[in-house]
């Protein structure tokens, strides 16, 4: 029994290509059509006009203000997705190195950062949750090594549903971070970092453009053995133009950084919704518990992605089936842990949460 699109849309679960604004969605079709002021669609509109340099600029600008960026800092719009950083970043920065770059391997993203950056150079993998199923994250009290070129680690592990809740690492060393999955979900202390990545089909936008924050300071004299089109300095000269690039994606951003500033009214509010929503969706995991199990441990669980599995297949089954039918979608946990997960990125309203966990009371009560 369909609900119609408008509620499909609205009640999206999925881990990623994730929720998008319900306005932006109707922009975007209209935009599609014409985009307001230029008069043709935006899939014709050529990436050298000056409305796309604007749209480019905007976008920069929108960021800056969310993360409190300095002018040290460059904006870039990559491709390649976050993949893509895993090989990009090391090659910059590993490349030619003889003292090991910090890995933390927190889940199944961070498991894909660490064999690309052994084949730029050393890599200490200084913290490994594989043992333990990628049910929890490490403290501040590691053995962090002071002269490291970098640190990477993910905020948040989107598959395992783990969020650090502090910075990990020392100030002195540069830190890297994948926030594909909660980047502009909360603020962030822009200072306390030297290279951020996110794709935006998680939290911002559709797949094919790939932010990226880094300091201009530190890419200097970088990554010279690579070509062009991976260079941050040859990115950040072409402003973000140095082939063609993913405009409607890009015009996609442009859209929800607005809402995400004009709407929301910034990274304090949209944590304080964050954390209304995730609150909704604990409130009745924590009523039915004996009934499902968590997947990470209380302390460092993600707002952006709950992890839990039925203790009885049979039943999992049973609600997926039943959810479907009342029309939530993309509640199925990652295939390599099973389960359900339920993601609540930015765009994901209070009243579809809300929607979503009378409908678990609802089952749990009568399983
Ligand atoms: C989804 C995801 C990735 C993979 O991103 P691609 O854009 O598909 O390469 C990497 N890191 C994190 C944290 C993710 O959630």
């Amino acid at each position: 029994m369909s609900r119609g699109f408008d509620f499909a849309n609205l009640h999206n679960f999925s881990a990623g290509p994730g929720v998008l604004p319900q306005k932006v969605l109707k922009q975007l079709s209209e935009a599609v059509l014409e985009v307001p002021g230029v008069g043709m669609s935006v899939l014709g509109i050529s990436h050298r006009s000056d409305w796309f340099s604007e749209v480019v600029d905007e976008c920069s600008q929108h960021i800056r203000v969310l993360m409190g960026l300095d002018e040290d800092w460059a904006v870039l719009f990559l491709q390649g997705g976050a993949t893509q950083q895993f090989s990009q970043v090391p090659e910059h920065f590993l490349r030619g190195q003889t003292e090991p770059a910090d890995y933390l391997r927190t889940g199944y993203w961070s498991s894909k950062s660490l064999p690309q950056a052994e084949l730029c150079g050393p890599v200490r993998c200084l913290w490994d949750g594989a043992e333990q199923g990628f049910s929890s994250l490490p403290d501040q009290s590691l053995q962090w090594n002071p002269r490291a070129p970098y640190l990477h680690y993910i905020s948040n592990e989107t598959v395992e549903g783990l969020q650090f809740a502090f910075v990990p690492g020392l100030d002195e060393v540069p830190r890297v971070c994948d926030m594909s999955s909660d980047f502009l979900s909360r603020p962030v202390d822009a200072d306390r970092f030297s290279l951020i990545y996110a794709h935006a089909q998680k939290n911002l936008g559709p797949a094919g453009v790939t932010i990226v924050l880094v300091r201009r300071s530190w890419v200097q004299g970088r990554g010279l053995h690579l070509p062009d089109f991976l260079r941050y300095d040859a990115q950040i000269k072409a402003n973000s133009i140095l082939n063609t690039p993913p405009v409607l994606a890009i015009y996609t951003v442009l859209l929800v950084l607005r809402w995400l500033r004009h709407e929301v009214g910034g990274l304090q509010s949209m944590a304080q919704i964050n954390e209304r929503k995730v609150a909704l969706v604990h409130e009745v995991l924590a009523r039915y518990s004996e009934q499902i199990h968590m997947h990470s441990s209380a302390g460092c669980r993600s707002r952006m992605n709950v992890v839990f599995r039925f203790e009885d297949a049979t039943i999992q089954q049973l609600f997926f089936h039943e959810a479907l039918n009342a029309g939530f979608h993309g509640l199925e946990g990652h295939r390599s842990i099973g389960g359900v997960r339920i993601s609540l990125y930015n765009a994901m309203t209070i009243d579809a949460v809300q929607n979503l966990a009378d409908f678990m009371a609802g089952f749990f009560q009568k399983s």
